[in-house]
């Protein structure tokens, strides 16, 4: 016993990684791997389920080689999670039937719309905390099991099981002697009842799913099961669980109501911790479950930007106006201000809290004065003003005022952003050394069921912030801009058009 270190599976949309943090939260040894990604036709997106564990596996074993370590020296695994992306599986052979459907392949939105017609909108929010999207797994759930040549029959006859990415590679891990999943990962599914904490009968009815095919779902940080010595050669418990957003609100320490992470990423990911109470309100954020433990189960409020940091991409490879992400902070402090410039990057419609699916991108108020600084200045700006409309839409749902936000993803390196946040929120950001928050937020999870970390109180000692930034504008100029902002967003909308 007492060993010294724990290990993050983190199973992304396109690599797998395995991080092995020490009791202090820093990073030991960190793997990864790319894989396929499988697109049958537009708009449609799928992954093999066996490359993902193949991948994962072997990041897990290179990750021990890089440091001469070996699983005996792994006090307890994490697992964290693309969400929502769905397997099914025979539960005698291990075979999956059909490749992984990824959350981001649109085959159900016609299903989706037809559920919206039909009426289900307030039901399916009620009970699930969700908006009816394709994104969620219950329908891929469905049409595998409508298109797959005898899957409704085989699952029927209780030969088939599914569940998301962390339930596959649990039952992998442990040589198919474990199904279950936890609750963060459950809450995606479209399927859990999130106030009762229980598979919705009335939803599996509606979507025919049988519920012999469903994990059990167990708590976020507790004992799922021990690795097969099959697969490591010795025994490990998998003591944590949770999707990818929700670890990186735990790895961020937001353990608190009224916590919130924001990554800017390509796109931004907010999630507000509110405690106790599910706010399900009809304001398009998203109701979810952040973790359960020991009990008692957390909520939290989400609410993501389309656009973040891929405006900044589209600056480099469209407009070749900078050669790397990182310039443009360089690039937008040689200009005071954006000179009256606002650009609204609805390249793929608006998100929360707009919601225009036909929204297209917009720039406005440029003059013969204007040059490319002005306009990448207002591209940084606007990942700042999306993440702000999200934030006040959150904090007007929860009923609360936001503090101060904890940032990631490689966006959040760029100062300049960080600092204009800061002031048109009013509130402090907080950067922290170890950006890696969803690993870590996988490896405290495990590492508190066992004990490796003592509790939350010790875990937030081990928090570095390498940077604070705090507001430093005056009210009458932060409020100019954001008008300034939220006339443009007007102009952007299509039913103002
Ligand atoms: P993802 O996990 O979504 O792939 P990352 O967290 O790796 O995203 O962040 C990459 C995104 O952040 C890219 O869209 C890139 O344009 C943006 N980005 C990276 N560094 C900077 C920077 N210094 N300033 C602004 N944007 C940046």
């Amino acid at each position: 016993m007492n060993k010294k270190y724990i290990m993050s599976l983190d199973q992304g949309t396109t690599s797998s990684r395995a991080i092995i943090f020490d009791r202090s939260g820093s990073i030991v040894a960190l793997s990864q791997k790319e894989f396929r990604q499988i697109f049958p036709a537009p708009g449609l997106v799928e992954q093999d389920a066996n490359e993902i564990w193949n991948t994962q596996i072997t990041v897990a074993k290179e990750a021990l080689e890089k440091t001469g370590l070996s699983f005996d020296d792994i006090d307890s695994i994490g697992i964290t999670n693309q969400r929502e992306t769905v397997v099914v599986w025979d539960k005698n052979t291990g075979i999956p039937i059909y490749n992984a459907i990824v959350w981001q392949c649109r085959r159900s939105a016609e299903y989706c719309d037809t559920l919206k017609s039909q009426g289900y909108t307030d039901m399916i929010k009620a009970k699930t905390g969700l908006v009816i999207d394709a994104y969620f797994s219950a329908t891929k759930l469905k049409w595998i099991l409508d298109n797959v040549e005898g899957a409704r029959e085989k699952a029927n006859k209780g030969e088939l099981i599914c569940g998301t990415i962390d339930t596959w590679l649990l039952w992998k891990l442990t040589d198919g002697q474990v199904h279950a999943t936890d609750y963060s990962n459950a809450s995606r599914t479209m399927l859990y009842n999130i106030r009762e904490l229980c598979w919705d009968k009335e939803l599996l009815e509606l979507f025919d799913i049988p519920k012999s095919m469903l994990p059990s779902v167990l708590p976020s940080s507790g004992l799922f099961g021990n690795t097969s010595p099959l697969v490591t050669g010795s025994t490990v418990p998998i003591s944590g669980i949770a999707g990818d957003q929700q670890a990186a609100l735990f790895g961020q320490t937001c353990f608190n109501e009224g916590e919130a992470k924001n990554t800017y990423g390509t796109g931004c990911f907010l999630l507000l911790n509110t405690g106790n109470t599910p706010h399900i309100n009809n304001d398009g954020l998203i109701s979810t479950i952040a973790w359960g433990i020991d009990g008692s189960i957390t909520y939290a409020l989400e609410g993501s930007v389309f656009v973040g940091g891929a405006v900044i991409q589209w600056l480099r490879d469209q407009l070749g106006f900078i050669t790397s992400a990182a310039d443009s902070e360089l690039a937008a402090s040689k200009v005071e201000d954006t000179g009256g410039v606002y650009l609204v990057p609805a390249f793929t419609g608006l998100g929360a809290p707009y919601w225009d699916q036909y929204a297209t991108g917009t720039m406005v108020g440029i003059t013969r004065g204007t040059n490319k600084y002005h306009i990448i200045r207002a591209a940084l700006e606007a990942i700042a003003y999306q993440s702000y409309d999200v934030i006040k839409a959150m904090e007007k749902s929860a009923n609360i005022k936001l503090i101060e936000l904890n940032v990631d993803g490689g966006a959040c390196a760029n100062s300049l952003l960080m600092q204009f946040q800061s002031d048109i929120l009013a509130s402090s950001i907080n950067r922290p050394a170890c950006i890696e928050s969803t690993a870590l937020g996988a490896a405290y999870l495990a590492g508190l069921a066992t004990g490796f970390f003592e509790s939350t109180e010790s875990i937030k000692q081990n928090k570095v912030i390498s940077k604070r930034f705090r507001p430093n504008m005056s009210a009458e100029i932060a409020e100019a801009k954001l008008s300034g902002w939220h006339k443009a967003v007007k102009r952007t909308l299509t039913d103002e058009n």
